[in-house]
């Protein structure tokens, strides 16, 4: 977990929120020494002086978007829910199923600052009247597990949660459910699917899980990061939060972001949106390893398309990104170096959407296994002619809309974008058929 050039660099309440209480020694943050600085501050504020109302009112004016990967604005979903009875369940699911390839940001933030992700479930339950709260975290986080769960036991043991939090009267219990490590069980719905004991497949939206989510009642689900930006938020204000990101950037505060492949220092910072691309990739991962070259690169998971290095001039933003051909998904880039093969690459990715599939739709049940074949033929340049131009299609038949969830637009983004860069390497691998030797 490098934490690079960043560590030279003072982190401080006012610039790093989610990470400025880390340790230099890696251990997890307890209790007593995240109380010291400034922990559970903005739980006290929630609880004290603001309404549940007020809680929604400043997460809406933050303007704070999803940091799971698709930046849905996280005030307006909060708005979704229905007005409490006082007497209906209602569900608070934090998605901690971190599992996009590359990005390994909720990780680092449960394993090393578990308290952060705690208050802010609390403040956002009180926000939102949530009478029990999930973390469903992926299975092979076992680190996380333990910690959350030590860190859980500590909160309780300090009034911080359970029945009438603080004196205030209010009542909120939070679980950790370790998934069984599939890739569909982070898609929202397949989530609620799984914690209810069930398969996890999608459901079909609407109805969107605030109306109907676990156990047919009104459901929230955040991401780890998303509600780990709640208590400074309410801590300290929304003019302080304005300020945080770069000019330009339309998307407010902090994100983790990262850069993995072949660079000199793999790592994740927590930085403003609107640092370029360009500074992620030189000032914090150093550039690529001696003897490599850049050659293209992925701006957040294996759901995101493939850009060039021309495009590192980019803003990490979403619209920043959006501007050059993608998504800004997770923010936790990918080098491809020279040595790399796209087809070999595209092949390798492709195998694993494929089997991650839940199987429920018939164009990703049979799309994505279909494009694994073609894939493998072409790296083997046993390729027929016309493959290429298959590819491209199954690109637009799993493309957005046409399946109940993201999995497969997500599976055949980096598979255009990787054929609208690098034609000439998929033309390739097909073989030149023996009528077409004898003319040439
Ligand atoms: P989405 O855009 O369909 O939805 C995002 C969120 O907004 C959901 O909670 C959804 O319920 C809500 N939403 C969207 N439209 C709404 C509406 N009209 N009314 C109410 N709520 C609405 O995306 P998604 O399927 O939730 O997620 C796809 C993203 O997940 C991809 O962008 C990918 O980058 C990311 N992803 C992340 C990981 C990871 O490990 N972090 C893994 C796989 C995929």
């Amino acid at each position: 977990s490098s934490w690079g050039p960043s560590n030279t660099i003072a982190k401080t309440p006012e610039t790093h929120p989610l990470t400025w209480r880390l340790r230099d020694d890696g251990q997890p943050v307890w209790l007593a020494e995240y109380e010291s600085k400034n922990g559970y501050a903005g739980l006290r504020k929630a609880l004290g002086e603001l309404a549940p109302a007020d809680i929604v009112g400043l997460v809406k004016d933050s303007g704070l978007k999803g940091r799971g990967g698709a930046g849905f604005p996280t005030g307006v979903k909060w708005g979704l829910m229905p007005p409490s009875d006082g007497v209906t369940p209602r569900y608070l699911l934090c998605n901690a199923d971190e599992m996009e390839p590359n990005t390994w940001k909720d990780r680092l933030l449960m394993e090393q600052m578990p308290h952060l992700l705690i208050e802010g479930m609390i403040i956002s339950a009180r926000a939102l009247a949530a009478t029990t709260g999930y973390i469903f975290l992926r299975g092979e986080y076992v680190d996380a597990a333990r910690n959350l769960n030590r860190a859980l036991d500590e909160a309780r043991a300090a009034g911080l949660l359970g029945s009438n939090i603080l004196g205030s009267g209010f009542d909120f219990e939070l679980y950790v459910h370790t998934g069984a490590g599939r890739y569909i069980c982070g898609e929202e719905t397949a989530l609620i699917n799984s914690l209810e004991g069930r398969r996890a497949n999608p459901r079909s939206k609407p109805p969107f899980p605030a109306a109907v989510g676990v156990w047919g009642k009104p459901t929230c689900v955040n991401n780890v990061e998303t509600l780990s930006n709640v208590p400074a938020i309410v801590a300290n204000g929304i003019q302080w939060y304005h300020g945080l990101a770069r000019p330009g950037s339309e998307d407010h505060g902090t994100k983790m972001m990262g850069f993995s492949g072949k660079v000199k220092n793999p790592g994740v910072w927590e930085l403003p949106f609107g640092v370029t691309a360009r500074e992620l990739f030189e000032d914090y991962a150093g550039g690529m390893r001696d003897g490599y070259t850049l050659k293209a690169w992925q701006p957040g998971g294996a759901g995101t398309g493939f850009l060039l290095p021309e495009h590192l001039e980019a803003q990490m933003y979403a619209g920043g990104i959006g501007k050059v051909g993608t998504r800004m998904g997770t923010g936790l880039a990918m080098a491809v170096d020279n040595s790399i093969s796209m087809v070999s690459l595209l092949r390798n990715m492709e195998e694993f959407f494929a089997r991650e599939s839940c199987g429920w739709c018939t164009p990703c049940r049979d799309g994505l296994p279909w494009s694994v074949k073609i894939l493998r033929a072409l790296e083997r340049g046993e390729g027929q002619s016309g493959d290429v131009e298959t590819l491209l299609g199954l690109v637009g038949f799993l493309g957005p809309g046409k399946t109940f969830c993201a999995h497969a637009p997500g599976a055949v983004e980096p598979l255009g974008s990787a054929i609208k860069y690098f034609r000439d390497e998929f033309d390739a691998g097909v073989a030149v058929q023996p009528a077409q030797a004898a003319t040439a």
